[in-house]
């Protein structure tokens, strides 16, 4: 295709306002791309790349200033074109105005037909060699090969031309419309209604649901559409993953156990480690040869958007060369330990991920483990779409050390005994997720939740308690909890969990002096202790004097600084519950 044809068809998606027309207009030029199907595709989106490519353009726009400064002729000056960009407000406008390839420059670069000749694979060549120069010197490769094209450029073809180099198309082409348009083009899908309103089961809902997940698997809307036109449903169905190429990660909602498992009944939970996301991509020793990397070898690891991150984390390529059967792409966090493996805060991984210099001696400072997860790949097997219990199972037999505790379970006691452990440990949270839910890549979907601990906490009054069993009879177990209501107390729940054994034989000693009655395994309590408790979410209950009902609640600590007197009192339960 011609370039110029390009520009021309952008400019008409640039002008449309109509989801519709526009769908209209970008399935008649992947129709008309004949072999650029895929670089069209790409271009029409801003990128040169597919998603998963690492290469990156390299071009900011002071460089991309220059090249057209250059272009434009001895009178106009890279200043000049950010005085120009200040008044305009947009790149491709002033790319538009610059007399460009008319003056200087043309009889080097046998052009200055002011457009016309340019193709849109001239065009991607020329990017590719920009990309990926390196080196000394590969700043001036850039600009010479920018201004190579901006030379050849007609005003519509540098607008689009400057667009792209900066990523910022601007066609309302959305990754939605190029999706729906594939569709449209070369699957007989026919797209009458925007997305917001289709309805879910028709036949071009399918198809469309079809180009989706072939772009979740590839990353790469060129080979999307290419697969579709060449290959039609049957290669699209067929598109599978491929280790080494990263798709984007799975993401998670904000969410609590009671959703959780109102939603699914049964909830799988494991621990929400505090780290930095990797996929790991562990190739079959087979392809050594052909892929490998003198460093690494045939593992590699991507960052949640894709980024290469392997030359960071040697400890996690060791750790998998050494624990994981390849081939496997595997899911999990990297996270900063201590010499015992327990978690440091955040901002640690921070200090090893992405770094490129000193790998080495940061290594020293600051350990990182692998906290594996979720298993997208393993022995030949696409695992996308088998249930997270299924693909937690292939983790274990593909990964023996460094596997995420899975605990499956429909009791609300259990999963918070494990969140409180969790905590304990020192850990951000809990991620619930839907024990039967599929992969799916980049979507920010209701099956997996992400629960962190409470952002409000209420002091309350220790009014009661119950003696544990067994073992723990001598110690109490569950304690009740109060609010303040003038200057008497009115029980809000019963906290159990969050308490260690040890904190639970300090809390007998201190609170066995204020037993006010007994009778049978219940005793209450004088007015002395308050303690900080954490909670989901507060109910309106007949069962308890409040009125109210904590969901959950959970020990945080002993205020020792608060006598009953300060502790928190009905009216700010009320508040937290909605009802003032
Ligand atoms: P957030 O970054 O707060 O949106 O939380 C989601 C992130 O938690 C994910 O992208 C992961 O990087 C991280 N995470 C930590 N532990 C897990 C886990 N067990 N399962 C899934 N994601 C986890």
């Amino acid at each position: 295709m011609e370039f110029a044809a390009f520009a021309e068809r952008a400019e008409a998606m640039a002008a449309e306002d109509g989801d519709l027309a526009t769908v209209g207009l970008v399935a008649e030029s992947l129709t008309a791309a004949g072999d650029d199907l895929g670089i069209v595709a790409r271009f029409l989106r801003g990128a040169v790349f597919p998603g998963w490519d690492g290469r990156k353009l390299s071009v900011g726009p002071s460089l991309c200033h220059e090249a057209l400064a250059r272009a434009a002729g001895a009178n106009v000056t890279a200043d000049d074109v950010e005085t120009r960009l200040a008044e305009t407000g947009e790149i491709g406008a002033v790319a538009a105005g610059l007399d460009l390839g008319g003056q200087t420059g043309l009889s080097a670069f046998g052009g200055g037909t002011g457009g016309g000749d340019l193709t849109v694979r001239e065009v991607y060549d020329d990017l590719v060699a920009v990309a990926e120069a390196t080196g000394d010197g590969s700043e001036s490769v850039r600009l010479d090969t920018l201004f190579g094209l901006f030379t050849r450029a007609s005003p519509t073809e540098a607008k689009y031309l400057a667009r792209l180099v900066l990523g910022e198309m601007r066609l309302g082409v959305g990754g939605g419309a190029l999706r729906d348009a594939t569709a449209e083009a070369f699957l007989d899908a026919a797209v009458t209604t925007p997305a917001d309103e289709r309805e879910e089961d028709d036949r071009t809902a399918e198809l469309i649901g079809l180009v989706e997940r072939a772009l979740q698997v590839t990353n790469d809307h060129g080979r999307v559409a290419e697969l579709a036109r060449d290959e039609g449903e049957p290669g699209l169905r067929d598109v599978s993953l491929a280790v080494g190429r990263p798709v984007r990660s799975m993401l998670a909602q904000a969410g609590t156990v009671s959703d959780a498992l109102d939603a699914w009944e049964t909830a799988a939970v494991e621990t929400k480690f505090d780290g930095a996301r990797v996929q790991i991509h562990y190739e079959d020793a087979a392809h050594d040869d052909d892929t490998a990397d003198a460093e690494t070898g045939p593992v590699s690891i991507y960052s949640r958007n894709m980024e290469d991150v392997t030359a960071a984390l040697p400890e996690l390529v060791e750790h998998v060369r050494d624990h994981a059967t390849p081939p496997a792409i595997i899911d999990g966090e990297a996270v900063a330990v201590d010499d015992d493996s327990e978690p440091l805060p955040f901002q640690e991984i921070l200090r090893r991920f992405r770094r490129k210099y000193d790998v080495d001696r940061m290594r020293e400072e600051v350990r990182v483990e692998l906290r594996a997860f979720d298993c997208l790949h393993a022995d030949g097997d696409d695992l996308l779409d088998a249930p997270l219990t299924e693909r937690h199972d292939r983790l274990h037999e593909t990964l023996e050390a460094g596997v995420s505790e899975l605990l499956v379970s429909a009791d609300a006691e259990a999963i918070e005994s494990f969140e409180a452990d969790a905590l304990e440990a020192g850990h951000e949270g809990v991620m619930l997720k839907r024990p039967d839910s599929t992969y799916s890549p980049g979507d920010r979907g209701k099956d997996w939740l992400k629960r962190k601990p409470d952002v409000e906490t209420l002091d309350l009054v220790v009014t009661g308690a119950e003696w544990g069993e067994g073992r723990r009879a001598e110690l109490f177990g569950t304690f009740e909890v109060a609010v303040r209501v003038g200057d008497d107390y009115a029980t809000v729940g019963k906290v159990a969990t969050g308490i260690s054994d040890e904190e639970l034989a300090d809390l007998t000693d201190r609170l066995e002096p204020h037993v006010t009655t007994e009778s049978g395994q219940t005793v209450t309590f004088a007015p002395e202790v308050v303690f900080e408790v954490g909670y989901e979410e507060i109910q309106t209950s007949p069962t308890y004097d409040s009125g109210y009902a904590l969901r959950f609640p959970r020990f945080l600590a002993v205020r020792e600084d608060k006598p009953p007197a300060d502790a928190d009192d009905l009216t700010r339960v009320r508040r937290l519950a909605g009802d003032e």
